[in-house]
């Protein structure tokens, strides 16, 4: 298989758990940028073929030897990445960076699947049992912006906050920013993507091609940590480094090949910092979890586009067509959990 050539569904036997590991039972595993990025080559040609998947929740049902045997019928999250065991970036708490990383979906086989074999190190306990498309998006949709606001750009109490860029990364940014106390500056295209931050608790909205002096003005003249959310757009990493304030850090966030311009002084005489920010690690996804069981943090407008397993290749075409800003698939094994309960509830 190549870059660009479709999903397609195939019946494989069910694969046994080893040493250490796990078989869970997928019961939904959201469709995002990254598995089109995969799909084109992004992650490299030699990636392919390869199951998509790296934002699941599901049930353990079987463990190997070696493994603790009261995961059984526990619903997990499943972290996506597994790292050495020796990694001194685990030890650090930095588990998403590092050499040797094996990057579920992408490395390895995902979770567009019934069924999956995990390492147990890498699965989060969900107890008690939330609904698993919103424990799906938690583990990426979430858990990104959060890490990139939490962790590398340490935003506080106070700050101004722009985010660029309203999708899946951008939008749930707008909702964690407010949480963690800023005053929230949305910059984006669509008149439904701004509408849908200011649902999600933006303060202003601006449209990015109203230019960065506009931008500035309408937060008030100082921006303290710009979120650059737009994949493969130099023009909107250029307008993150235009916009920042005094001592501003500028976090990227989407995967963009683009080269930009940038003078020293530009640094220099507001001291910015440029950061980037991979993914997020497990404790965020704890984290994210807390924040959607609390009500906090809010899922439907990730939840609302759900597919069965077969419609993967139908979920990655609205989402390369800009139809949905992500899907949750849902897998036929838990569906028919659902039918048979709904049943017994009739
Ligand atoms: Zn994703």
């Amino acid at each position: 298989m190549s870059a660009g050539a479709p999903v397609s569904v195939v019946e494989r036997a069910v694969p046994t758990p080893g040493p250490g590991d796990a078989l869970v039972m997928i019961e939904a595993c959201g469709v995002c940028g990254s598995d089109v990025f995969l799909q084109d080559g992004g992650f490299g040609n030699d990636k392919l073929p390869r199951v998509p998947g790296h934002e699941a929740a599901g049930i353990v049902i079987a463990v190997g030897s070696d493994s603790d045997a009261t995961w059984l019928g526990t619903q997990v999250a499943l972290y996506y990445i597994d790292a050495p065991t020796d990694s001194r970036w685990v030890a650090a708490g930095h588990g998403n960076v590092g050499p040797g990383i094996e990057r579920m979906g992408v490395d390895v086989d995902g979770a567009f699947a019934e069924y999956i074999v995990r390492p147990v190190r890498t699965l989060i306990a969900v107890d008690p049992p939330m609904d698993p498309v919103d424990v799906a998006v938690s583990t990426d949709a979430l858990a990104t912006p959060f890490h990139a606001l939490t962790t590398v750009a340490q935003l506080r109490e106070g700050e101004t906050l722009a985010v660029i860029g309203l999708g899946g990364i951008g939008s749930n940014a707008v909702q964690i920013g407010k949480y963690l106390g800023a005053t929230v500056i949305a910059i984006g295209r669509s008149e439904g993507k701004l509408a849908q931050a200011v649902d999600l608790g933006a303060d202003v909205t601006v449209t990015s091609s109203s230019g960065a002096t506009s931008i500035v003005e309408a937060a008030g003249g100082q921006i303290d940590v710009v979120l650059q959310a737009v994949g493969d757009n130099a023009s909107m990493d250029r307008l993150a480094i235009d916009i920042a304030g005094y001592r501003a850090r500028v976090v990227f966030v989407a995967a963009s090949q683009d080269s930009f311009a940038l003078r020293a002084t530009e640094l220099i005489w507001r001291e910015l910092s440029l950061l980037g920010s991979r993914g997020f690690t497990g404790d965020d996804i704890r984290a994210v979890l807390d924040l959607v069981r609390a009500g906090t943090l809010r899922t439907d407008h990730l939840t609302r586009s759900q597919r069965p397993l077969t419609e993967a290749a139908e979920a990655l075409a609205d989402l390369r067509a800009g139809r949905t800003m992500r899907t949750v698939l849902t897998m036929k094994s838990t569906q028919g959990q659902e039918e048979a309960k709904n049943a017994m509830e009739k």
